[in-house]
């Protein structure tokens, strides 16, 4: 085993995010300004046909200030899906608001309507799907039922930049939505993230929540945070969206390559795309049998130096700090997922000769163990 290493995920930094940097820092001026001005609009123009778009330090303060925006608290409830990371449960309980948890459709691995359905209640505010992996969530039926319930949507675009349904943009298919900007995710400012708004009033909202309840300086409206995006973390971003389209043009290829190596290997279900479907794959994610699905990831970095990941190895209702809300509850797509996913690399790094050792080391591992 003399090839290099391949990671499950590899955030490019070049020359053009360090001299942005340094412009930054040469300005003096480091903390939320003119950068982050210009992130906000170009990202809104980029991703969500020029939608309110507010730019706060995480993805996780996005939903959770987006939430609080938008009217959700003690005594709501917010649909969730269990198989996603914990950041979206966590930002509806911050809330005080409970996160109630539905099953997956098995081939997206995104909310099951079905399972939405049943989970509504007198106390249903919303529902907050997640586009995971980078496929966006079944908007069609999903959205159907929220108008029939006068129930709101809050999009987890965490993992979706620039995938669509349909022809729509994530990013654009509810309320509001929040796209993190954390170094794995399809394209980074370091730490970040992004609230796009389907009213200016929303992101109004979002904005005093950001700055201490502040418009103007020291005329507090409301209760807030410090949840800004500094200047020097917007200027990586901006040239990061310069480049963003290129590289999930490029996720998009390894994964067609992958699809193809992989389609007659027995015992692997390849990743699914809905017909109305773009997929931007933050992750290629295939389905092994639970038995192999341990030894597969474990032998491919041991015998092929492959890196791979299981996201995500624990539903979130069975989390010890989400498992509160959700006494006695089954969700059996979610268990059979969290047994049976395997994520291997697919990033824009990727060499031709590294895909075709993804390929080659999958194989070798499942016909040694068939
Ligand atoms: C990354 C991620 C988040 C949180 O984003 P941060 O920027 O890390 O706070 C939320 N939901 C999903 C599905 C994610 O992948």
């Amino acid at each position: 085993m003399s090839a290099e290493f391949i990671p499950a995920a590899k955030p490019i930094i070049g020359d053009e995010e360090r001299a942005a940097v340094d412009r930054v820092m040469r300005s003096g001026m480091i903390a939320q300004g003119p950068e982050v001005a210009a992130f906000e609009a170009e990202f809104a123009e980029h991703f969500v046909n020029g939608r309110a778009t507010v730019a706060v330090n995480s993805g996780t303060s996005g939903q959770h200030l987006g939430l609080l925006a938008a009217g959700v608290g003690a005594g709501d409830e917010v649909i969730v899906p269990s198989f996603t990371f914990a950041a979206t449960g966590n930002s509806v309980a911050l809330t005080g608001a409970t996160p109630v948890f539905a099953d997956i459709d098995p081939q997206t691995f995104t909310l099951d309507p079905a399972s939405v359905r049943a989970a509504i209640t007198p106390r249903t505010k919303g529902i907050m799907p997640v586009h995971l992996y980078g496929h966006p969530f079944l908007a069609d039926q999903i959205s159907a039922i929220a108008a029939e319930h006068g129930l709101a949507i809050y999009e987890d675009a965490a993992q979706a930049h620039g995938a669509s349904w349909d022809g729509r943009p994530v990013g654009t298919l509810g309320d509001f939505a929040m796209f993190s900007l954390y170094p794995t995710k399809n394209m980074t400012s370091g730490e970040g993230g992004m609230v796009t708004c389907a009213t200016e009033e929303l992101a109004r909202g979002v904005r005093l929540l950001r700055n201490q309840g502040m418009e103007t300086q020291y005329a507090n409206e409301v209760i807030g945070f410090n949840a800004r995006m500094t200047d020097i973390h917007a200027a990586i971003g901006r040239v990061q969206l310069t480049k963003v389209d290129a590289w999930t043009a490029q996720r998009q290829a390894n994964a067609a390559t992958l699809n193809a190596g992989l389609a007659g290997v027995a015992g692997v279900t390849l990743p699914y795309v809905a017909p109305q479907a773009v997929h931007v794959y933050h992750q290629y994610t295939i389905r092994v049998d639970a038995a192999e699905r341990d030894r597969l990831r474990d032998a491919l970095k041991a015998e092929h130096n492959v890196g791979s990941g299981v996201y995500y190895p624990i539903p979130n209702h069975r989390l010890p700090s989400l498992a509160p809300f959700a006494p006695g509850l089954e969700l059996p797509e979610t268990e059979r997922a969290a047994s049976e996913v395997l994520s291997l690399p697919v990033h824009p790094s990727l060499a031709a000769g590294d895909l075709d050792r993804i390929v080659a080391g999958v194989t070798a591992v499942l016909q040694a163990g068939a």
